[in-house]
């Protein structure tokens, strides 16, 4: 049986690699900052703001609909404060 070396470095199989590099890779090389959402315990992880923000806004679409909703009434400045201040967070995390 080939060892799990063999298979990563042949390339055997595209999806084994990205797997392994979406589970193993964020633990080794510690480029995945975790913040916590603004509204309950869900931490949400990405390699920068942009990833961050994508893995909070499913889990607010999923978890925080009312927040959502509350949030698509308010002026524009309001939700570019709450981005403002969630990239702040997120940098300083
Ligand atoms: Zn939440």
């Amino acid at each position: 049986m080939d060892s799990l070396w063999t298979i990563i470095a042949g390339g055997a199989d595209g999806q084994i690699i990205e797997m392994l590099s979406s589970y193993i890779l964020p633990v080794t090389i510690n480029i995945m900052k975790s913040l916590k959402c603004d509204a309950c315990e869900f931490e949400a992880q990405g390699e920068d703001f942009e990833a961050w923000f994508e893995a909070m806004h499913a889990h607010y679409v999923s978890d925080h609909a009312d927040l959502m909703k509350a949030m698509e009434g308010k002026p524009k400045e309001e939700g570019e404060k709450w981005m403002a201040d969630a990239k702040a967070r997120f940098d300083a995390a």
